[in-house]
């Protein structure tokens, strides 16, 4: 098991890549602490599998360094960084068996044979797989044989790092919550550093412990899914984590006070500097109101999705989202909205400002 350090890292496919745009990955500086789980999420294109690429050696990043445990390996090939990796669609050995698919990362090691079956044993059924250890690889479904190309993974046990690149897409879907399952209790069991990327929001945040979260080439936010719920750095995070994501209102920001649609909010602490910024609020901070306070606004349709209510209000214009619970009265003549001060962030050019006198 190792720390994972990326240091001044940023890569480009291109060969003189000039500005911002022509990376993938844009600069970044980062630990990954030992012995813990992370997502890596995001939506497609936004440079997941390069970051992951990188850190295990199939891609040599065009800026800064990666340390395991203070070591330089930015160079290094991917055999001699001691990790193992599990992409999107299967690897396998067609004409070997599934156990023989399992050993191959052990026999290869020169392991001996009790330990390796032994091992075998475990990976099998933690992959649902015991009862099919014999048969062929060739002919089984893809499912299986991303199941097996997971195993491989998980079968060593002294790796710096287990990294899985969404493992999950093609396994089907009442397999997925199991093997998740599986992929939590071998972190319980092993404390291996683990990196899983995954663009599925709940997948990360039932599998992790910290979820990092990137947009276009960058890495937004790193933290906890609360953290990520309650005090979202980018309003990419409010937007891309929560069904639905966060509102964002243009506000006229001035001290303690915003002004929205013309009415004026109190903020409840004081931000610095005057001018547009944005306030994020999600759904689940959103009240409706039937005095005269508040934020004029229309509620145009009510849909019952199960444990709650979702509230699609017009506000200025826009379409703005309110979560209201199963048994709450939506109150008769509504036509104003307020915010649940714990609930409001202020966002300028993107970015969460703190409010004066207080850390992030
Ligand atoms: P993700 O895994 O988050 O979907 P990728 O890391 O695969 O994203 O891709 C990030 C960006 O880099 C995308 O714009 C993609 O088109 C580009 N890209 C990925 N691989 C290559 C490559 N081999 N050559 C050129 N561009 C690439
Ligand atoms: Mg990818």
């Amino acid at each position: 098991m190792a720390k994972i350090t990326l240091d001044n890292l940023a890569h480009s496919y291109m060969a003189n890549p000039k500005a911002d745009d022509d990376f993938a990955l844009k600069e970044l500086n980062h630990d990954w602490a030992d012995g813990e789980a992370y997502a890596l999420l995001g939506s497609s294109g936004c440079g997941k599998s390069t970051l992951l690429n990188i850190i295990s050696g199939l891609l040599i990043p065009s800026q800064g360094r990666v340390l395991f445990d203070g070591r330089d390996v930015t160079h290094a090939p991917t055999a001699d960084r001691n990790i193992a990796q599990v992409f999107q669609f299967p690897v396998v050995y067609d004409t070997m068996t599934v156990r023989e698919n399992l050993a191959f990362p052990l026999k290869n090691r020169g392991m001996d044979a009790a330990e390796i079956a032994r091992r075998v044993q475990r990976v099998g059924k933690m992959i649902d797989m015991e009862a099919q250890l014999n048969h062929k690889a060739r002919g089984l479904t893809a499912d299986a044989k991303q199941k097996i190309s997971l195993g491989r993974g998980m079968v060593r046990e002294d790796v710096n790092a287990l990294l899985f690149d969404e493992p999950l897409t093609v396994i089907d879907p009442h397999m997925k919550w199991e093997l998740r399952t599986q992929l939590k209790k071998l972190h319980h069991d092993f404390g291996h550093t683990m990196i899983y990327v995954t663009h599925d929001q709940t997948e990360a945040l039932t599998f992790a412990d910290k979820v990092v979260v990137m947009y276009d080439g960058r890495v937004v936010q790193i933290g906890t899914p609360q953290e990520l719920f309650e005090r979202p750095a980018h309003t990419f995070v409010g937007y891309f984590i929560g069904s639905p994501g966060m509102n964002l209102f243009d506000a006229e920001v001035d001290g303690r006070t915003a002004r929205i649609a013309g009415t004026p909010v109190d903020l409840g602490d004081a931000y610095a500097g005057t001018g547009t910024m944005q306030i994020g609020v999600r759904p689940e901070f959103i009240r409706l109101s039937t005095t005269d306070e508040g934020i004029p606004a229309r509620l145009r349709r009510v849909e019952d999705v199960g444990r709650h209510k979702i509230l699609r209000l017009e506000v200025n214009g826009h379409e703005i989202n309110a979560i209201s619970g199963e048994g709450d009265v939506i109150p008769e003549g509504a036509n104003r909205i307020t915010f649940a001060p714990e609930g409001v962030n202020v966002y300028a050019n993107d970015w969460r400002i703190s409010p004066q006198g207080k850390a992030a």
